[in-house]
């Protein structure tokens, strides 16, 4: 995709897991694109402010300058319009919208990278991912190892905490698990079995 000439504009997705490197390849893109003098802009959610506020950051520190928007929509606002590519990362938080976005970026012109979840923390398509991939001119889906045992991991596996959709965390909440180590209703067990152990000691 890198070496198509004239400013035809694209999309491109970048979808996984948690732990599968999608950071970390959206960087390694975006640098190539620096490299080559383009015009880059990077842009994260307000929600994922986890490792620092003005940087997307990679699971293995890897850093990159961005800029915070509060939803896909807010992006086009802040777009400076000379920019030739745009990166946006955790896309899963920042809503439908972004379907929009990126289709009016690309057909402006622009190179459009996404990085996001393809599923949620119970194995379902994660909007507007889905979306972004039928429209989009290339996907890449990276996987995680399963910390279980080794394989290769599509699954971004919740430990403990609510049912919300959006819990933001890292290692602390969350695990790569393949297909068959996945357990999707662990979270309500294992938040039931602790609240159990609580009541049983204050007997
Ligand atoms: P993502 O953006 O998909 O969450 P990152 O790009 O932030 O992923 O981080 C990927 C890095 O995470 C890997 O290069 C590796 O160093 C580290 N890592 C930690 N746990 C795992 C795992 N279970 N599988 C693969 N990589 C992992
Ligand atoms: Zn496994």
């Amino acid at each position: 995709m890198e070496f198509v000439s004239g400013n035809i504009g694209w999309i491109e997705v970048i979808c996984g897991p948690m732990f599968s490197g999608k950071s970390e390849e959206l960087i390694r893109r975006l640098r190539r694109a620096m490299i080559a003098r383009k015009r880059v802009q990077v842009f994260k959610p307000v929600i994922d402010t986890r490792y620092a506020v003005d940087e997307i950051v990679s699971h293995g520190d890897l850093r990159m300058k961005s800029e915070i928007v509060n939803s896909g929509s807010e992006i086009l606002d802040r777009v400076d319009w000379r920019s030739e590519v745009i990166g946006v990362d955790e896309a899963n938080f920042m809503g439908e919208s972004l379907v929009d976005v990126a289709q009016r970026l690309a057909d402006s012109g622009k190179q459009v990278i996404i990085a996001g979840l393809d599923t949620d923390y119970l194995g379902r398509p994660f909007v507007p991912i889905p979306d972004l991939l039928a429209l989009a001119e290339s996907i890449t889906k990276t996987l995680a190892i399963c910390v279980r045992c080794g394989n290769p991991g599509k699954h971004t596996q919740r430990l403990r905490g609510a049912e919300d959709l959006i819990v933001v965390g890292a290692a602390d909440i969350y695990e790569a698990r393949c297909r068959r180590c996945f357990e999707p209703g662990i979270p309500k067990q294992t938040e039931l079995d602790f609240l159990k152990g609580r009541k049983a000691g204050a007997q």
